[in-house]
């Protein structure tokens, strides 16, 4: 029995691929060697509601950018008690491809957004070469539409969603990034999305090599290790290890979602 403000959370693994260090690196890896990486979505469930973070990217979208689709991320939260089509709040770290694909498969979600990231996916250099490759479109302008209907929350830096549930602006791999502190069982844990891809890039303090705003991608990694407990509490965006220092969720779902707390 989880006591009330108190969140078990879930990592959910709807998509992977082949990969070598060099990408992960700004500046590239010398070692160049093998390095694959998971793509991820995550759920806060606590004995009142459930909270999702993150919509990951649809079948068709995996096939034109080359990644394997493992799966629906709905169809892999169902199987963790959390229906796509009831569940609000949906945090959305950042406006990637990777993370806000599915919106209209939470019909019913307030999608919880940074006001910079908003602003610059509509913004003067949302169109340039490196920037208009990591972003779909149709999610962008599905979020300007939804706005209209009021269904978009705007935070600006570090606020409270709810009761043990606090998001922090940290920017850097994208204008309004933001990281996710949950209250668990266990202390806080921090959902770092892509503050850091991977386990790597913020114990070595070597960012990511998609980039914003350099500087600012290692303020990101300085937050991310201030409010997490210890290196235990960081969840990285996209490393495959997540899968291997956690347990399933339950039988059955080895592979597809982790118990993270
Ligand atoms: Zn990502």
């Amino acid at each position: 029995m989880n006591r009330s403000g108190e969140f078990r959370v879930y990592a959910v693994r709807y998509a992977t691929r082949e990969a070598s260090s060099g990408e992960h690196f700004y500046g590239g890896d010398p070692h160049d060697a093998p390095m694959p990486m998971d793509y991820f979505v995550w759920a806060a469930v606590s004995e009142e509601r459930a909270v999702v973070i993150d919509t990951g990217f649809a079948a068709d979208v995996a096939v034109r950018r080359g990644r394997r689709h493992l799966l629906c991320p709905t169809e892999a939260l169902a199987e963790i008690g959390v229906d796509s089509r009831g569940v609000s709040p949906v945090i959305l770290t950042h406006l990637h491809y990777d993370h806000i694909g599915n919106l209209q498969k939470f019909p019913a979600a307030q999608f919880v957004v940074q006001e910079k990231e908003m602003a610059f996916w509509t913004g003067r250099y949302a169109g340039r070469p490196h920037f208009r490759g990591i972003i779909e479109e149709e999610d962008i302008l599905y979020l300007v539409r939804e706005n209209f209907r009021g269904r978009l929350r705007f935070v600006s830096g570090s606020e409270e969603i709810l009761p043990g549930i606090e998001v922090h602006r940290v920017g850097g791999h994208s204008a309004g990034l933001q990281v996710v502190s949950v209250r668990t069982g266990r202390g806080r844990v921090v959902l770092a999305s892509d503050a850091t891809h991977f386990y790597a890039n913020l114990e070595q303090d070597r960012p990511f090599s998609v980039v914003q705003d350099l500087a600012r991608m290692y303020g990101a990694f300085d937050i991310v290790r201030s409010l997490a407990g210890s290196s235990g509490h960081v969840i990285p965006g996209h490393d495959p290890l997540v899968m291997k220092r956690y347990p399933p969720a339950r039988d059955g779902l080895e592979g597809v979602a982790v118990r993270i707390a």
